[in-house]
């Protein structure tokens, strides 16, 4: 089972091997490599499995930017119409996602992301659309 927090879910499906540091590149490509459909995973709104080696994570297991990162959270569990603390089945995420994300919707919640403009995200959710 993985633990990821709301707005990962997102990340992960535009994953190309970029991040903030080659642990933390190590570490995601472990949980990108570990996904399948049958694959269990929590939703959380605290760090995860993948913030473990981030190097924004703080001593008190909170993340640096930790009110932009809650905010992506919340929106993404309500447009995903997931709950949190609760355990899904991989492909029932990825259902949700194509269910219920437009492309508005997405750059509504993840613009002012840092992330955002290169559009490794956008290309990842939205090529199976
Ligand atoms: S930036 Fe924050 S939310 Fe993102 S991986 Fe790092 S600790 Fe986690």
């Amino acid at each position: 089972m993985l633990v990821l927090r709301a707005h990962h879910l997102l990340c992960i499906q535009g994953y190309e091997g970029n991040g903030y540091s080659s642990e933390f590149t190590k570490n995601m490509d472990r949980v990108v490599t570990t996904l399948s459909d049958n694959t269990y995973v929590k939703i959380v709104m605290t760090v995860d499995d993948i913030c473990e080696k981030c190097p924004h994570k703080l001593e008190n297991d909170t993340c640096k930017s930790q009110e932009k990162v809650f905010e992506f959270d919340l929106k993404i569990l309500n447009e995903l119409k997931l709950i949190v603390n609760r355990t899904y089945l991989y492909k029932d995420i990825l259902n949700s996602i194509r269910e219920n994300l437009s492309y508005e919707k997405f750059q509504k919640i993840c613009g002012s992301c840092q992330w955002f403009r290169y559009g490794y995200c956008k290309n990842g959710i939205f090529k199976s659309f």
